[in-house]
């Protein structure tokens, strides 16, 4: 552990699949040490572990829900003593239960709003305590376009992601002086477990570029917003989305 100790560490919540796991790659390509989080696939957590190693990086895996604050608060505390903290949080842990706001069941809004935009809390609170001492961190949070624009059908997804604009603009602004700096990147349609169900062809149609985007496109921007390249940017929200406004 003496070895990670000097390295710098990041925080990827929802690491183990789609654009999380990218946002891994590309960090370990950075050469930081990556924390791969996950809440139930841990098979596909060691797969990413893997391709962090091939990128010639390294990390481990951590499972809890960014949904249940305090077992969220238990694993912090105990990675963060082992770890001396993070350098870098990427909240992208994420879920979609769509449907039309008038039938939608209680659980469903209340299941996205708790990963999405409690899960931000839960996570970043507990994280942000040795950020502060130590006086320097970037947090990249997560959000969608359905966060900037509204999406039928996603009153409860979009409601979590433009929650998640809003804190992190004001995280930002409280977090500026000390060092530490807050960004979003809001992604269009990307190439992932959980469009599984959208009518790409059709949507397709709809986003200027004609295509939907990849997981390494989102995770490289990621990767920018982390770096010292991105010194003087906090507050910000960069969408990556193939020109859709
Ligand atoms: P995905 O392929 O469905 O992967 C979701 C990831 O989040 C998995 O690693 C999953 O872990 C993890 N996760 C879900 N609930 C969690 C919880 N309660 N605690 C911890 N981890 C949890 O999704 P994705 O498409 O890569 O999306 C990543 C982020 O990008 C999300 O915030 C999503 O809203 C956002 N986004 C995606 C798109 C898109 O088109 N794909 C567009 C805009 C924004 P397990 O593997 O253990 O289930």
């Amino acid at each position: 552990m003496s070895e990670t100790q000097e390295k710098k560490v990041a925080l990827v919540t929802g690491g183990s699949r789609g654009i999380g796991r990218a946002i891994c790659v590309e960090l370990a390509r950075d050469g930081y040490y990556v924390v791969i989080n996950y809440k139930s696939n841990a098979q596909a957590a060691d797969e990413t572990l893997g391709l962090v190693r091939a990128a010639g990086g390294d990390g481990e895996t951590s499972c809890f829900d960014v949904a249940d604050a305090q077992q969220t608060a238990d694993v912090i505390k105990d990675l963060t003593a082992k770890l001396s903290g993070f350098d870098v949080l990427v909240n992208n842990a994420g879920i979609t239960a769509d449907g039309l706001m008038a039938m939608m069941p209680d659980r469903d809004w209340h299941a996205v709003i708790n990963t999405t935009l409690n899960g931000f809390y839960n996570v970043t609170k507990p994280v942000l305590k040795k950020m502060i001492r130590r006086r320097k961190g970037a947090i990249v949070n997560i959000s969608s376009v359905a966060g900037l624009t509204g999406n039928k059908g996603q009153t409860n997804y979009s409601a979590a992601k433009a929650g998640l604009i809003g804190a992190s603009k004001s995280l930002a602004q409280e977090m500026a002086r000390i060092g530490i700096r807050v960004n979003v990147v809001a992604p269009g349609l990307i190439e992932t477990d959980m469009i599984h169900d959208v009518p790409v062809e059709f949507m397709k149609e709809i986003i200027p570029m004609q295509r939907i985007g990849r997981p390494e496109e989102v995770a490289k921007t990621v990767r920018f917003l982390c770096s010292d390249d991105a010194s003087y940017i906090t507050g910000q929200v960069i969408a990556v989305n193939g020109g859709m406004v």
